[in-house]
């Protein structure tokens, strides 16, 4: 039993949670959920240490329940379909620091060539893991820009080229494509080449934008990681790694030669983020996400369009959630948590903003200006 104090203190960050909630605009977390069918199973010590496809004396786990969230994502992402492997991660995070240790696995003298506007994490990624890089110019709408990247790979014809792609970047929801940056390799002739696409942001609706963004694993991925926490809206950070298995099998055999068998980055893993990752894809499949993206695009065009009419230069990249503004003001970006960097913040309209907070945040914006 917790003392009325102790009690009182858990009430009071209840409500501040529940007020903090209707005004989260900045961060691309889906805010509409409900997974309170799952608590049940908050009673068991469950965990999927090790690998989702082998068995384990550990039962208490939902290993079949990952595979199936495996599955899904591999379809969605148009693995081949005897040659994929991949897990439920505790984010995005976690699985690109998976595709780079896969691609430092093959190619351990490569260079990653990743944008500027990459993910914070990429860097420490890169560190953790010892690899030499290079970084690239972006382009104003925050794109690789391919004329740089061409440049920089020129110079190391002669050295592996480990292309980390970004499928939605933090700030402006750009995306890099993978044909583009397949074919300047073709042209320089790298043939040691390795691509992680970095999808952690738009990799469960990336399939269903108009134009679809080259990025799965026909289009030359390697290996994809998601975000669970963002768009499809996990209460508890999770994520998805999908790799061609024939690489992982590698790494699998000189794991093997030590004496393990996991595979995967962490020992014990979470084995209630499966369970929620596989109540969306059930509850939505594939018409489910697409229908969720169109109605947060309705959203994210509102937004653009009520913030020019009030004389705010506000623009999204093609199809994308992001809406990107000037730099708002500290109140309003703490009042509405407003990720801020440079000269701009955004605003993401993922599933639980509607029309009616973007209205209030202008409204706030326009007494603030007073
Ligand atoms: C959020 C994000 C990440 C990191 O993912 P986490 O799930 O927070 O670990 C990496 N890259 C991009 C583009 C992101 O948006």
């Amino acid at each position: 039993m917790l003392s009325a104090a102790d009690q009182t203190r858990l009430d009071a960050l209840y409500t501040s949670l529940s007020d903090a909630s209707q005004h989260f605009l900045g961060y691309p977390c889906a805010n509409d959920l409900d997974y309170s069918s799952l608590f049940r199973f908050m009673q068991f010590p469950i965990n999927n240490v090790g690998d989702p496809f082998q068995s384990s004396t550990y039962r208490l786990a939902t290993r079949e329940i990952e595979q199936e969230v495996v599955h899904f994502f591999a379809d969605l992402f148009n693995a081949p379909v005897n040659d994929y492997w991949g897990y439920v991660t505790n984010g995005g995070t976690e699985g690109n620091l998976y595709g780079l240790y896969l691609a430092r696995e093959l190619h351990p003298k490569g260079i990653v060539y990743f944008s500027e506007e990459t993910h914070y994490s990429v860097a420490k990624n890169i560190h953790f893991l010892g690899l030499r890089h290079i970084m690239i110019r972006t382009q104003g709408n925050g794109e690789i820009d391919y004329e740089d990247l061409k440049e920089s790979m020129c110079l190391h014809r002669d050295v592996p080229a480990i292309v980390f792609a970004n499928i939605g970047t933090t700030m402006k929801e750009a995306k890099d494509d993978i044909r583009k940056i397949q074919s300047i390799m073709d042209e320089l002739v790298i043939r040691e080449r390795y691509i992680h696409c970095d999808a952690a942001l738009c990799g469960p609706f990336a399939q269903f934008l108009d134009p679809k963004p080259a990025f799965d694993f026909s289009e030359g991925a390697d290996s994809i990681a998601i975000s669970g926490h963002k768009f499809i809206g996990s209460p508890l950070p999770c994520g998805v790694v999908i790799a061609r298995k024939r690489y992982v099998d590698r790494i699998g055999r000189s794991i093997g030669y030590i004496g393990t068998m996991d595979t995967t980055i962490t020992g014990s893993r979470n084995a209630f983020t499966p369970l929620i990752l596989w109540q969306a894809i059930k509850q939505w499949g594939k018409a489910g996400l697409q229908a969720r993206l169109i109605s947060c695009q309705e959203v994210a065009a509102y937004t653009v369009e009520q913030l020019n009419a009030h004389g705010i230069k506000a623009w999204r990249n093609p199809g994308a959630l992001t809406v990107i503004l000037p730099k708002v003001s500290e109140t309003i970006k703490n009042q509405w948590q407003l990720a801020t960097q440079d000269d701009h913040s955004h605003i993401i309209t993922m599933s639980g903003v509607s029309k009616a907070h973007i209205d209030a945040l202008i409204a706030d914006m326009i007494k603030d200006a007073e």
